[in-house]
């Protein structure tokens, strides 16, 4: 499976399992957002057999993601049905955390293995303004049940955005001395909708760490400084967990992309940052079979773009980060 033209192996499929969101962070979509009708989602039976597929070519590790996918009903069945399929090895979900008081447990049980859970700043305030409406104690809670349940080590999800949270990625980061979690500084990109808002607003990855080291000390490299997935990682003096920094934007990372993603409409995109997609979902309801779903698949991975074009000043205007599954 799924190679792409430049030998990269493509064994990590994220899924977007809905475009809906019960948050409306500043830096993904407007407050008026117009969702997919439900039937242009991928319905449940849909999903499990597109994850057979991939199993099938090698996909071994599966990111749930959406808009929100705490807000997707049977969200427990279906990570149960995913945990079942032969040749997944691993489960993660990236989710607001406001609903994790209830259902880390379950997810757990049914088998998902591990949580990034975003969180952008500790002030409640603040995190009202970039979520427009969060209530911070809901994801503070949701993190506790995540710990609770074993959904473990809680990685944490901050994108750092001008005149809103920059100055928190100390507190943050300081969150590391005391528990074992990673704690992960993501520039922020662009996409439709409010790209430049997401271009003006931009901190890098280089700025977030020069105000760490001020506050909190040298940070050293993790791993001598290797790539973690998406994450450069480090260790403040004497902390239990580790800070991350994800540059897509300033140092990007395109050499090392071992993924695929499904966007909630049955979409194959093949890079985040590149229009280029390739519908599954249309075939699959029009009777293909699984063969012939697994060679459209194929194709398309082998033609996955090297990378991104946003030092060329491309962005993505078809969707925003919501619609595609961040
Ligand atoms: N709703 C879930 C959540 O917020 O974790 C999952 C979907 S969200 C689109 C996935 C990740 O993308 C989150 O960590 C979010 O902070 C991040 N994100 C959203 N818009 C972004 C942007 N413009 N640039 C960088 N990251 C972004
Ligand atoms: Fe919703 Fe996640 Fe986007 Fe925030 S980042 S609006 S929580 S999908």
């Amino acid at each position: 499976m799924p190679y792409d033209r430049f030998g990269r192996h493509l064994h990590y499929l994220r899924i977007s399992l809905t475009d809906r969101c019960n948050l409306r962070c500043v830096y993904c979509m407007p407050e008026d957002m117009t969702f997919m009708p439900n039937a242009a989602l991928m319905q449940d039976d849909e999903i499990l057999r597109l994850v057979r597929i991939f199993a099938s070519l090698g996909v071994d590790k599966i990111r749930l993601t959406g808009g929100e996918p705490t807000v997707r009903p049977h969200i427990v069945d279906l990570v149960r049905g995913i945990r079942q399929t032969p040749g997944i090895r691993e489960i993660t979900m990236t989710t607001n955390g406001l609903l994790l008081s209830r259902l880390a447990k379950p997810l757990a049980e049914a088998g998902l293995n591990r949580v990034n859970v975003s969180l952008d700043t500790l002030h409640a305030g603040k995190f009202r303004r970039l979520t427009r409406w969060g209530d911070i104690e809901d994801v503070l809670d949701g993190i506790r049940a995540a710990e609770e349940a074993g959904l473990q080590p809680v990685k944490l999800n901050a994108v750092v955005v001008r005149g809103y949270n920059e100055e928190d990625v100390v507190e943050m980061a300081r969150l590391t001395l005391a528990h074992p979690w990673q704690v992960r500084f993501i520039e922020m990109m662009p996409f439709a909708g409010a790209t430049e808002f997401q271009r003006m607003m931009l901190v890098t990855a280089e700025e977030m760490k020069a105000r760490i080291e001020a506050a909190l000390g040298a940070l050293e490299p993790v791993d001598g400084g290797r790539l973690d997935g998406e994450a450069r990682l480090f260790r403040l003096p004497g902390a239990r967990g580790q800070v991350g920094f994800i540059a897509s934007v300033s140092q990007p990372f395109c050499a090392a992309c071992t993924r695929l993603r499904l966007a909630s409409d049955g979409h194959l995109r093949l890079c985040l940052l590149r229009e280029d997609e390739a519908d599954i979902l249309t075939p699959l309801r029009a009777g293909a079979t699984d063969e012939e779903l697994r060679r459209l698949i194929a194709a398309a991975a082998w033609r996955k773009p090297w990378g991104h074009g946003l030092a060329e000043g491309e962005a993505p205007q078809d969707r925003t980060m919501s619609q595609i599954g961040g």
